[in-house]
C-alpha cells in the first residue's frame, strides 16, 4: 500500500465530466500486477529490485496463489545499497545470475523497478541492456516499473506491456490484423478467438500471448481493440507504432461484450446480419445469466472508491444491465482515449470523481450509506466493521469477468456480499 498526504475538501458537483480530487491514497502498487501477468505470460520471469517491503507484498500477494515454482522474486536493496554505497548493478548481476543457474530452461527476465530502486535513480533500461549483451540473446532482459510512486495497481500492467511494444516485429503488410491489448484470461482468450473466428476478423493477436515468442507484430493495417481501460500509455505506445485504436467500451456484461465485438467488427467490415447471427446465442445466455441475479442488485445504491481504473466499465454494467443506482463513481485515473466509449454510455448526471482524497471520499460514503461500496482491500474491512457492505475491487482482476460467458460470474461478484448480508440478518 501506498499513500501520499495532503488535503482537499473541495465539495463535488454532480457533472457528466470527471471532477478531480487531490490528497490521501490508498491504493496497492503496480507490483501486484505481476500476480496476473505471471499466470499469463508462461515464460517470463519477474525480478523486482525493491525493499523488504516489496518482497513482502509480493510474497503475501502471490504466494498463496500459486503451487508451483514461483516465476517471481525480489532483488532486495540493503542499507548500503540505499545509502549509495555499494554497486547495485553488481548486485542485480549476482541474483540474476543465481536465478538463471536454478531456472536454466528461462528465456525472458522482467528486471521490474520498485519505488526505492527509483528514489535511488537505479538504471534497469540500462541493466536490461547490459545483460541482453552480456547473455548474447540467449535471454532476453525486458525491464518496467511496479512503482507505486503517483500510480495505482493496474498501472504495472500498462507499465509493462509499454516497455514491450518497441519489441514487437514491425508488420509491412497491407492486411488487416485486429490486436486485443490487455491481459485476459486464457479461458477469455479462447472465447474471443473462437467468436472473431466465426466473425471472420482476423489474424487475431494478443498483447500480451502467452509467450513472449509470441510477440504480435504491428504496423498501420493494425487496430487494436483494449480488453482493459487503464492501458493508456501501452495504446499511444502502438499508435506511436503505427497503429489505430478502436473506440469501444469494456467487454463487461452482455452489452459492453457486444459493443465491443461490435466495434471490432465494424473495422473489418463485418455484415450486420451476420454480426448479429453469431452473436445471438451466447448474447441470449449472457442475458439469461444476469436476468437470474438482477433483482438482487436492481435498486441497489452503490458507491466506487478509486482503485482499479475498472471504475467506468463496471458502474456502467451495474447501472444499465442490473438496474443499480451510482452514487459517486470514483476512479484514480480518467484517460478519456480509452474511456470515452464508456463515458457515453452512463447518464449524464452520474458523479465521477478522479484521484483521491481518501477521509473526503469515505465521510462521503458513510454519509450515504451505499448498499454496496466497491473498494479497495484495505479500505473494504474498516467499512465492513462499520456495518457497509463491501466488494474488492482487485477481486475483479483475479476473476474471469469479461465476455458473454462470464457476465453471469460477473453479476454473482456483486450480489454475494449482499447475500451474505441477508443471510446475516437478524
Ligand atoms: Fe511499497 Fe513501493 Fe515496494 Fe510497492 S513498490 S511495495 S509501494 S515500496
Amino acid at each position: 500500500m501506498n499513500q501520499t498526504a495532503s488535503i482537499s475538501d473541495v465539495p463535488i458537483e454532480t457533472c457528466a465530466a470527471p471532477q478531480q480530487e487531490i490528497g490521501e491514497r490508498a491504493v496497492f502498487c503496480g507490483l501486484t500486477s505481476i500476480i496476473w501477468l505471471h499466470r499469463k505470460i508462461q515464460d517470463a520471469f519477474f525480478l523486482v529490485v525493491g525493499s523488504r517491503t516489496c518482497a513482502h507484498l509480493i510474497q503475501s500477494a502471490a504466494g498463496v496463489m500459486i503451487f508451483a515454482e514461483p516465476r517471481f522474486a525480489t532483488a532486495v536493496l540493503q542499507e548500503r545499497d540505499l545509502a549509495g554505497l555499494a554497486d547495485c548493478h553488481e548486485e542485480i548481476d549476482r541474483v540474476v545470475a543465481q536465478v538463471l543457474e536454478r531456472r536454466p530452461q528461462l528465456r525472458n527476465l522482467f528486471l521490474v523497478s520498485s519505488c526505492p530502486s527509483e528514489v535511488i535513480k537505479l538504471d534497469l533500461e540500462n541493466a536490461a541492456a547490459r545483460l541482453n549483451q552480456q547473455y548474447g540473446g540467449r535471454i532476453r532482459f525486458f525491464d518496467y516499473s511496479g512503482s507505486g510512486i503517483e500510480t495505482t495497481f493496474t498501472q504495472g500492467e500498462d507499465s509493462c506491456l509499454r516497455r514491450l511494444v518497441p519489441h514487437l516485429p514491425q508488420d509491412d503488410s497491407a492486411e488487416p490484423r485486429l490486436l486485443v491489448a490487455g491481459t485476459l484470461p486464457d479461458i477469455v482468450e479462447d472465447q474471443f478467438l473462437r467468436l472473431f473466428d466465426e466473425l471472420g476478423i482476423g489474424p487475431v493477436d494478443f498483447l500480451p500471448a502467452r509467450s513472449l515468442d509470441d510477440l504480435p507484430p504491428v504496423g498501420r493495417q493494425t487496430h487494436v481493440v483494449l480488453a482493459q481501460p487503464y492501458l493508456g500509455d501501452t495504446a499511444r505506445a502502438l499508435i506511436g507504432r503505427g497503429a489505430s485504436l478502436v473506440k469501444a467500451p469494456y467487454p463487461l456484461g452482455a452489452e459492453g461484450t457486444l459493443e465491443w465485438l461490435r466495434a471490432a467488427a465494424r473495422t473489418f467490415a463485418i455484415s450486420d446480419d451476420h454480426f448479429a447471427q453469431v452473436t445471438a446465442a451466447p448474447l441470449a445466455r449472457a442475458r439469461h445469466a444476469i436476468a437470474l441475479q438482477r433483482k438482487r442488485l436492481e435498486g441497489k445504491r452503490i458507491a466506487f472508491l478509486p482503485d482499479s481504473q475498472l471504475e467506468l466499465p463496471l458502474a456502467r454494467f451495474l447501472k444499465r444491465e442490473c438496474g443499480a443506482e451510482l452514487l459517486e463513481l470514483g476512479t484514480p485515473y480518467f484517460d478519456r482515449q480509452t474511456l470515452t466509449a464508456e463515458l457515453e454510455l452512463l447518464p449524464q448526471d452520474t458523479r465521477i470523481v478522479e484521484g483521491q482524497a481518501l477521509n473526503s471520499q469515505l465521510d462521503r460514503v458513510r454519509a450515504a450509506q451505499p448498499d454496496l461500496t466497491v473498494c479497495g482491500l484495505g479500505i473494504a474491512n474498516p467499512l465492513e466493521a462499520e456495518g457497509l457492505r463491501t466488494k474488492w475491487s482487485i477481486e475483479l482482476m483475479f476473476s474471469p469477468i469479461q465476455g458473454f460467458e462470464q457476465a453471469g460470474d460477473l453479476t454473482e461478484l456483486f450480489c454475494r456480499p449482499l447475500v451474505r448480508n441477508e443471510r446475516l440478518a437478524v
